[in-house]
């Protein structure tokens, strides 16, 4: 069998003639806060002081299209333009959710019964402000393909798991060639029942969902389930709702999970229009995390009586298929814990 450890230069995103249009696309993504808000019409101002704290910015284009225009309170540029507030309480911990503790050997994360996650890519398309992640030392996961390599040989050896999640980072920054190869070592383990992708490229680059993406989850023996991230209704258009169902078509199973963000999404209205319009795209809403609270996003916290509310309150306008389930993470848990 092929190693994965072949090619590690094919994670990075290429601009060659050859490479795939998606790939064009998350190199040509925004860097820098000062043109972001320039391209979005708000007062060079918000960007020019640099508030980054170690995340740096990155905002793809299909994304910024749907940033309103000449609005500094917009609750997807808030998802994405770095805050003052994120150089403040930096003595906060930067590993809550305990993945450190867990991780079986580095990249491979086991935390519950019967399902392991591992760090597919270092990468993401978008930069999420409030991120979790944002501190993980993802640089030892640098030889990320010798982390698969023995991922794979650990999984391959506990039978207890039946599902094997691909997070990151990203799974889906990593070139098709890459993920074909990590698709076929899993489906050749029997035990593995499902495969699991968290990944929010279907949102924030639904050119990532090309053909050849397709047939290679398509058919798999694995059940394929992709479990997305979109925190706000207007962060799916057209072009998203045609990656969704492109991946529902193939027979993936489409859920979704949401981070509960002050400014963003912490409204009954808000939520209840994001439950809506997933279900209108054939996705199903699963969980709404508490955020978890790392050095640098307290700022977005909304405190737990009010989220407890806002779920209540959702509970009596949707059908119970469009309530996420309301969540926070704690390390040492035996699962996330259930707050609704
Ligand atoms: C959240 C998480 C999972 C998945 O939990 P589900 O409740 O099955 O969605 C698995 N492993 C780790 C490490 C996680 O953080
Ligand atoms: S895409 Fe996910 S992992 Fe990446 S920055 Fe956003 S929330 Fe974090």
């Amino acid at each position: 069998m092929a190693s994965l450890a072949e090619s590690v230069s094919d994670v990075r995103p290429t601009t060659g003639a050859d490479a795939p249009g998606w790939q064009a696309e998350l190199a040509d993504a925004i860097r820098d806060p000062v043109e972001l808000c320039r391209l979005l019409g708000l007062d060079a101002e918000l960007g020019r002081r640099n508030h980054e704290a170690g995340f740096a910015t990155l905002v793809p284009r299909p994304f910024l299209k749907r940033i309103r225009f000449g609005d500094p309170t917009d609750p997807l540029l808030r998802q994405v333009l770095p805050a003052p507030e994120e150089t403040q309480g930096a003595e906060a911990p930067t590993d809550v959710v305990g993945d450190l503790a867990a991780e079986v050997i580095p990249g491979l994360i086991q935390k519950y019964h019967g399902r392991a996650l591992l760090m597919a890519s270092p990468h993401c398309a978008v930069h999420c402000r409030y991120c979790f992640r944002r501190h993980f030392p993802y640089e030892n996961v640098a030889e990320i393909d010798a982390t698969w390599s023995s991922g794979i040989e650990a999984i391959r050896k506990d039978a207890t798991l039946s599902e094997l999640i691909l997070s990151g980072g990203d799974p889906l920054t990593v070139s098709d060639r890459r993920l074909s190869r990590l698709l076929d070592w899993i489906d050749g383990i029997g035990h593995l029942r499902r495969v699991r992708l968290h990944t929010r490229l279907p949102v924030v680059l639904p050119s990532r969902v090309t053909g050849d993406l397709l047939s290679l989850l398509c058919g798999r023996n694995a059940t394929i389930v992709i479990v997305v991230h979109v925190n706000h209704a207007r962060e799916i258009d057209e072009e998203v709702a045609d990656a969704f169902g492109r991946l529902r078509e193939c027979g993936a199973l489409l859920l979704n999970q949401s981070v509960l963000l002050r400014g963003v999404n912490d409204g009954v209205e808000t939520l209840a229009e994001l439950s809506e319009r997933l279900v209108s795209v054939g996705v199903t809403p699963y969980y709404l995390h508490q955020l978890d609270r790392v050095a640098g996003v307290s700022h977005f916290e909304v405190p737990e009586t009010t989220a407890r509310r806002l779920i209540e309150d959702l509970s009596r306008r949707l059908p119970g298929y469009a309530v996420p389930r309301l969540v926070r993470e704690e390390a040492g848990a035996a699962s996330k814990t259930f707050l609704a």
